[in-house]
């Protein structure tokens, strides 16, 4: 592909409409560009003024990116060592006592099915990945996971008449392409007054910039949609869901942000010889380095938490 200049993106973007609520949004000025090393293509950071939702244009996802092991946040996943996601937890906070079914959205190694599993409710769960799936039929002996698109599953579902009284979509929202398209199949699968819930990275947390510096986990063509607390719920309400619901979460505990502090220099300073002596003294700081981001941490927590209710009528 050709690099655009600077005036052919701005022109292009004067035409782009938000992909949370169809009016007009702008490209960020100075422009917000990132070549992405995945596919060698250039998009663009734009902004809607109406529902403050922030998106990558072109947007348009691109499927190889799940495929293989080439994204080396998905290898955790294969090991089977994987922590439980911290993002999750606030689900687990305020069920309701009727359990039933429940469906899990890009399930990944089946540990939030798991602990829904321990609960009562009856665990159903898909993902693209299909070593993650092993791992959770494995580890946590799920049976009904299985390697799907959310098209297959919901033309599948709807020959079977099947509805689920909870559906879940931990960290997967902000790699849409079509967000309301997305909602709209989850709520066709989900019973009506059903349960909504999952995550999506937050966009204003905690030196976010320093994030996306270190990897390009939150750039496209893996997120193409970067959302606020305002921008998540608007989304939500668009789509027809009630009781709308979005809270900060994921906040790390004191000592992992020691031993994530204390790898970083590992890793950063061994790389240039001049810098090696400096590992040791910053390993002994860490302790009290580790207090900044633990406080901006809690102020700015890396993940939104949403849960609502699915409306009372199924869309088309
Ligand atoms: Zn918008």
């Amino acid at each position: 592909m050709v690099e655009r200049t600077m005036n052919e993106i701005r022109e292009s973007d004067d035409s782009v409409t938000c992909a949370g609520c169809a009016a007009k949004a702008r490209a960020d000025v100075p422009a917000h560009v990132h070549r992405a090393p995945h596919n060698q293509r250039t998009y663009t950071l734009q902004r809607c003024p109406n529902c403050e939702l922030q998106f990558w244009w072109p947007l348009q996802a691109d499927p190889s990116v799940y495929e293989g092991e080439g994204f080396e946040a998905y290898v955790d996943y294969h090991t089977g060592k994987r922590p439980f996601p911290r993002w999750a937890e606030p689900l687990f906070a305020a069920l309701p006592p009727h359990r039933g079914r429940a469906l899990d959205i890009g399930c990944g190694d089946g540990a939030v099915l798991h602990r829904l599993a321990q609960i009562g409710y009856e665990p159903h769960g898909i993902d693209l990945d299909e070593k993650s799936i092993a791992v959770a039929r494995e580890k946590f002996h799920l049976a009904n996971v299985s390697v799907s698109t959310l098209d297959a599953f919901e033309h599948a579902s709807g020959l079977r008449g099947e509805q689920f009284d909870l559906v879940t979509f931990f960290e997967v929202l902000e790699h849409q392409d079509a967000p309301l398209a997305f909602l709209a199949q989850v709520q066709r699968l989900c019973r009506p007054g059903g349960i909504v819930a999952g995550s999506v990275p937050n966009r204003d947390r905690f030196l976010a910039r320093f994030d996306r510096r270190l990897g390009d986990g939150d750039l496209p063509p893996h997120h193409f949609l970067w959302f606020s607390r305002a921008a998540l719920v608007r989304l939500f309400e668009r789509a027809g869901f009630t009781n709308v619901d979005v809270t900060t979460t994921g906040a790390l505990p004191y000592r992992q942000i020691v031993a994530k502090l204390a790898a970083l220099f590992e890793r950063r300073l061994r790389r240039v010889a001049s810098l090696r002596w400096l590992v040791l003294p910053c390993k002994v700081l860490a302790p009290a380095l580790a207090v900044v981001p633990w406080i901006g941490m809690r102020l700015a927590p890396s993940h939104l938490f949403f849960r609502c209710t699915a409306p009372a009528t199924k869309p088309s």
